[in-house]
Order: C-alpha cells, then sequence, then structure tokens
C-alpha cells in the first residue's frame, strides 16, 4: 500500500525569484510518499538551501535536517537583513566576519569588480562544479554563481545565486546582500590575481612604466604577479562605479542578532 502524503509551502520575498510566474507568493503543494528532509523538500522547488536562511515548519523554526512529514505547512524565508527576526533560530550559521568570495567561470567580470572594491575574489575558470564545492567547503568561501543547481549541493553551504547577467548590477546586488557597502576598500587588491597590494616608491617601479605616467608619485604594485598600479583615468572610471554602488546600497538598519550553533545540520552537512 502506497500511502501519499501532502505538506504545504510558502517562499518569501526574493525567494519567489526561483519559482515560475504561477507559482509566486502561493501556498504550493507537494504530494510525497516518502518524506525527506525540508532542504530537499526546498530544493525540489528550485531554491538552493544557500539562499535560505529561516525555515519555520507548522510556526516553529528548524533546521535543514528537519524530515518533512504529511500535513507540515513550511514557511521558507530569505536572508533578512533589515527585519529583527533575532528570537527564532536561523538555520545559516553566523555570518564570516571577513567575507570570502568564489566565483565560476560565467560572473568573471563581478570578480574584478568586487576585487577592485577590494573584496577577496578567488576566481577560477577551469574549475569543475565538484572543485568549487571542496574550495567552498574547505575555505569556507561564498560561492557565486549564475547556476542554482550548483548552490544544491550539500558541500556548499554558503552561496548567493546572481540575478542580474549585468556585471555593474551583479556587484550591487553582492554589496546590498552582503551589506558590503561600510567595508569596501577600493584599490587595495589585484586585479589579475587577487593578492593584497603592496606601496610601492617610483624608483621601485620605473622600469616597468609606460613613458607618459613617469610623473606619478603613488604606486602600488602585486607581490605574487608584480602588475604595477598607478592613479589614472581608467582608475577613475572605476572610482565612478564604486561610487554609484555606495550610493545605491545604503547599509541596512541593524537589529539582527544571528543564533550560535544554530547551523544546518543533518542531510546539509
Ligand atoms: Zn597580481
Amino acid at each position: 500500500m502506497n500511502l501519499m502524503s501532502v505538506a504545504s509551502l510558502r517562499f518569501y520575498a526574493e525567494l519567489n525569484d526561483f519559482l515560475p510566474e504561477e507559482s509566486r507568493g502561493k501556498e504550493l503543494t507537494r504530494y510525497f510518499s516518502v518524506g525527506g528532509s525540508v532542504k530537499d523538500f526546498v530544493e525540489s522547488f528550485g531554491v538552493p538551501h544557500t539562499e535560505v536562511d529561516l525555515v519555520l515548519a507548522n510556526g516553529k523554526p528548524v533546521d535543514f535536517s528537519y524530515p518533512v512529514r504529511d500535513g507540515d505547512r513550511v514557511s521558507v524565508y530569505p536572508v533578512f537583513e533589515s527585519l529583527d527576526i533575532s528570537s527564532v533560530t536561523r538555520v545559516r550559521p553566523a555570518p564570516l566576519r571577513a567575507l570570502r568570495f568564489l566565483l565560476d567561470v560565467h560572473v568573471g567580470r563581478l570578480a574584478a569588480y568586487l576585487r577592485m572594491a577590494g573584496f577577496d575574489a578567488l576566481y577560477d575558470n577551469q574549475a569543475s562544479d565538484a572543485e568549487l564545492a571542496s574550495i567552498v567547503a574547505r575555505e569556507g568561501r561564498v560561492l557565486l554563481t549564475r547556476d542554482r543547481y550548483l548552490l544544491m549541493r550539500t558541500a556548499v553551504d554558503r552561496g548567493y545565486w546572481v540575478r542580474s547577467t549585468e556585471p555593474k548590477q551583479q556587484l550591487l546586488e553582492v554589496v546590498k546582500r552582503f551589506d558590503l557597502a561600510g567595508s569596501m576598500r577600493p584599490f587595495t587588491r589585484c586585479l589579475d590575481c587577487n593578492t593584497i597590494l603592496e606601496e610601492a616608491s617610483r624608483e621601485a617601479v620605473w622600469e616597468r612604466l609606460p613613458p607618459k605616467i613617469m610623473d606619478q608619485n603613488v604606486f602600488r604594485v602585486c607581490p605574487s604577479c608584480q602588475r604595477v598600479y598607478w592613479e589614472g583615468s581608467h582608475r577613475e572610471r572605476m572610482s565612478k562605479l564604486l561610487r554609484w554602488v555606495k550610493a545605491n546600497a545604503p547599509a541596512p538598519p541593524r537589529g539582527v542578532k544571528f543564533v550560535s550553533g544554530a547551523g544546518p545540520g543533518g542531510s546539509n552537512r
């Protein structure tokens, strides 16, 4: 005998981005004969677990390993930076103090922009999906990708699905999503290899400079790939982009406290 169970689920706010038009903002039902974890249940609708910050089953917070049961009503929330939900237990672990990113092959320009703003943005256009997942797990990086199925891998417990296809909008999205407007350190990181730059005197770098910028005094050099950086028209364009990002990504109101030890368990590990 094969008794079917049914559970209902509702996605909130931008989690609806993953759903087809007709399913957005609605209570969705799913029939099943064998119950799985709430992580699998949520992802069966196409929403990667990395986008989810809070899951309520019948009004109570649960972690990703929670087994979905007949009659359950599940509510799924994205990361709310500005909503105070500090009294309930989130499914996410506490945020990393210094965010470090990993980007896949389809968001290479975003990697360069993040480096320009001073963020640690590892970019590997050769890595397989399995390799990317293992770097995330090993180095505690946040995976930025346009591939939602990559974010469903259990080893990937931190990630973000980049909505826009336009690199400047992608940068704004990431700065807003991770509340980075106040922690930009422009022009401190090598655009080519992600290494922190060092200051250099003109004497130290003059052999590598084109003649027309010989009157500059402030230089930075990458200790890894030796690329030399100086002020110029290129840098002015980049500054303009960062000012635009800052103006459009105001810091959200404070009030969210993360509950320590509330990390995902069970099937998510
Ligand atoms: Zn470099």
